[in-house]
């Protein structure tokens, strides 16, 4: 990783903000992305990920641990990433770790598979990321066929979830 200066957002600097990314609120839209500050290679870490606080239902803002632990982010500037069917990193939820799955400029929008980590996300939504492969419906991992899901990095309890899935 090359340490850059931190940018802070004119638009809106009372936004969180880290030395790996900055929040940008997009005036027109009012919606916020985050968007990283410095060079990353595929398997850089941008950053290590906690917990600010456990609870049992998923909401739109948690990251799924387990069956009955999902968690909101700590840095809070993580619960900006925006979800993208092309994703430029990957939650660990094993090593609590954003990682990048390709290489990372300055300004990119940084960006993760919300199903890689939510089985069954509490606020589904219609995608409109853009990518050639975009899936459209997005609502936990799942309501998507194995064969595309194989195609993406997962969680240790996704792919727990998909075993036992393919037990019954
Ligand atoms: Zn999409």
């Amino acid at each position: 990783m090359i340490p850059l200066p931190l940018i802070i957002p004119e638009n809106n600097p009372s936004l969180p903000q880290e030395t790996f990314a900055r929040v940008v609120r997009d005036p027109a839209t009012g919606q916020r992305s985050l968007h990283a500050n410095a060079f990353f290679d595929a398997g850089d870490i941008l950053c290590s990920f906690a917990a600010s606080a456990l609870q049992e239902q998923p909401d739109y803002l948690t990251l799924q641990l387990n069956e009955h632990t999902h968690i909101s982010l700590k840095p809070d500037v993580l619960q900006f990433t925006n979800h993208s069917c092309d994703p430029n990193v990957f939650f660990d939820t094993t090593a609590m770790q954003v990682i990048a799955l390709r290489s990372i400029q300055p300004g990119d929008e940084i960006s993760f598979f919300y199903p890689s980590t939510e089985w069954k996300m509490a606020q589904p939504f219609h995608c409109t990321c853009g990518a050639i492969r975009c899936l459209g419906w997005i609502s936990g991992a799942a309501d998507i066929p194995l064969a595309v899901l194989q195609q993406y990095q997962l969680t240790a309890f996704i792919r727990s979830q998909l075993s036992k899935q393919s037990l019954l």
